[in-house]
């Protein structure tokens, strides 16, 4: 959104368009949790906000780019940019609109920048566009962990600081924490707003009781978004053990979710081998141990300011 309108200042929504993790299926089997891979969009206080840019941002660019209203200014929040989660990006219709504004966060430093690590994925060999030939004005945050990114009105650029001495919360804020508990590291995302909070941390791979530091990240969460990949015995399975692959089994997932007393708990990052019976057995499993636990589908949407 261009500018911030007195109309959805106070909203925090969440919508779902792509729930499944390390490729698409897009398999009658599966299409009734479906088979996009991991997109969340989220309106916030005014703002436009989306985490991960797997195939579920395809059909949501499209939706952004065909509707009402001028030029858009989208914030972007990559956990990693393994290809389930950035495979959509080079599809995304508002980078292709002149006019848009694109702020897009994720993993890198210094001497590694976001910006190279997508421009690297864009080469000729893999890509026929280039990064710097789309067309929007895209902006490029390079984050560590530890940060702290205000999102601010009248079409300012937002403001990346290092988190720390907490400031009152007013407006949208998003804290960040970089988790080594996935093959190269992951980012997790706390969006913060009117003393709601969301919390989005796809791609780990929880420790039995949890990782410590994750739970004190996740602590209260009215929404936790979490991955879920595996049952139990897939995880622990003597054939193919999927130890150190950097997802968490549904079980643990509702454990942690019991221990960080977050309110919700969304199951995400689905398995591409199961089917909808599976992922709905899941669910079930998963809500023995914490009850208010459900399954992430395509279409799902949430709304924090009302009750479930
Ligand atoms: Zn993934
Ligand atoms: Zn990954």
């Amino acid at each position: 959104m261009a500018s911030k309108s007195p109309m959805n200042a106070s909203r925090f929504r969440l919508e779902f368009w792509g729930v499944r993790g390390s490729y698409p299926t897009p398999d009658k089997t599966t299409l009734g949790y479906g088979g996009h891979t991991s997109c969340v969009e989220a309106s916030v206080g005014g703002h436009h906000l989306i985490f991960d840019a797997g195939t579920g941002i395809i059909p949501l660019g499209k939706k952004l780019a065909n509707g009402r209203g001028g030029p858009k200014h989208l914030n972007l929040f990559l956990s990693h940019t393994h290809h389930d989660h950035v495979f959509g990006f080079y599809f995304f219709e508002p980078l292709f609109r002149p006019g848009n504004r694109v702020c897009v966060f994720g993993p890198g430093s210094p001497e590694k920048p976001l910006h190279d690590t997508l421009r690297a994925a864009m080469e000729p060999r893999f890509f026929p566009v280039k990064l710097r030939d789309l067309d929007a004005n895209s902006k490029y945050y390079s984050l560590q962990g530890g940060e702290r990114v205000e999102l601010r009105d009248s079409g300012d650029l937002p403001r990346v600081d290092r988190a720390g001495a907490e400031k009152p919360e007013n407006g949208v804020t998003i804290l960040v924490k970089r988790s080594k508990a996935h093959p190269n590291g992951v980012l997790l995302y706390r969006i913060n707003y009117r003393g709601k909070s969301v919390v989005y941390a796809t791609d780990v791979e929880q420790k039995d009781g949890g990782h410590r530091d994750i739970i004190q990240f996740i602590r209260g969460a009215d929404v936790l978004i979490h991955d879920a990949q595996y049952l139990n015995r897939e995880y622990h399975s003597a054939t193919s053990p999927r130890k150190g692959w950097g997802h968490t089994t549904v079980e643990l997932a509702a454990e942690v979710a019991r221990k960080s007393s977050v309110k919700r708990l969304i199951l995400f990052h689905h398995d591409p081998t199961h089917d909808d019976a599976t992922i709905t057995a899941m669910e079930k499993r998963a809500q023995r141990i914490f009850p208010g636990a459900a399954a992430a589908y395509e279409g799902m949407k949430l709304d924090l300011f009302r009750s479930p």
